[in-house]
């Protein structure tokens, strides 16, 4: 139905997050229920439910790792950013739980209470008056400085999915609304002007995937050059690695829920 899409689009345009925002928007109304639906309803909810599983239990495991870097999650930030000649980028906090991104409007990094908050480590027995850092904020935020990286250089991937966004927005709001309508309503040149919408906030989620996983490719290399090797350089790679399948689930199932929009066009001939 309707909605059934990453809420995370709107956000996104603007920024380029650890994670997409939260999955499945169930609220709009289903104009007729469709036993088919289920067949796309069920893998969404499994699929993203999974991803999100994953990412948060990664990220708790090694938030209580010390990453052996003695800076906060501010100055460590500071520091990556101005060794990739990065100067110019500001940092701000943000409220909420893996909220960071990376602003290329603003040119900011945004650092999430979560990841700047050490306490995940005093508990695990660690305690000095430095400055620490877990492997998994670690993680996080040179992966947002990958992003400010990608953005300084004009990377075309990130170009390519920038391009995309403003037909992914509509896509990802109207189009599927012009589906149904259109399915609902016997008009198929409507239902088709939706679903090449709604194909564009396909694409969209295609797009992101090389976007993030290059982010995670550089994150890892600064991760490594300051110093996190060995055991703390593979959990640093488990929680980029999590974080990259959540995308990867969104564009799973935003291509399912392409699929089924097409059966109602295209297939349902009676
Ligand atoms: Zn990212």
């Amino acid at each position: 139905m309707p909605g059934l899409v990453q809420a995370g689009f709107v956000r996104l345009n603007s920024a380029s997050a650890i994670l997409p925002a939260t999955p499945v928007e169930v609220g709009k109304p289903q104009m007729f229920f469709d036993p088919l639906y289920l067949l796309v309803l069920i893998p969404t909810l499994a699929i993203t439910g999974w991803a999100a599983w994953r990412v948060r239990s990664t990220y708790s495991k090694w938030a209580k790792v010390d990453s052996g870097i003695t800076l906060n999650a501010f100055d460590f930030a500071r520091q990556l950013l101005d060794r990739q000649g990065l100067g110019h980028v500001k940092i701000e906090p943000t409220p909420g739980q893996l909220t960071d991104h990376y602003d290329p409007r603003g040119k900011i990094l945004r650092v999430s209470t979560q990841v700047a908050d050490a306490r995940a480590l005093e508990t695990s027995g660690v305690t000095t008056s430095a400055p620490r850092l877990s492997v998994a904020a670690a993680a996080v935020i040179a992966h947002e400085v990958g992003h400010a990286a990608q953005d300084h250089a004009g990377e075309p991937a990130m170009k390519l999915r920038q391009l995309i966004v403003p037909a992914a927005q509509f896509g990802s709001g109207i189009a599927p609304w012009l589906v149904i309508a259109g399915v609902w309503f016997s008009i198929t040149g409507l239902a088709i002007v939706g679903l090449i919408g709604f194909a564009a906030a396909v694409l969209f989620t295609f797009a992101t995937l090389p976007v993030e996983i290059g982010a995670s490719g550089k994150a890892l290399a600064y991760v490594n050059a300051s110093g996190l090797t060995g055991e703390r350089h593979g959990g640093a790679r488990d929680v980029l690695k999590a974080a990259a399948w959540t995308y990867v689930a969104g564009a799973l199932t935003a291509l399912l829920t392409f699929l089924y929009y097409a059966w109602l066009v295209f297939g349902r001939r009676d």
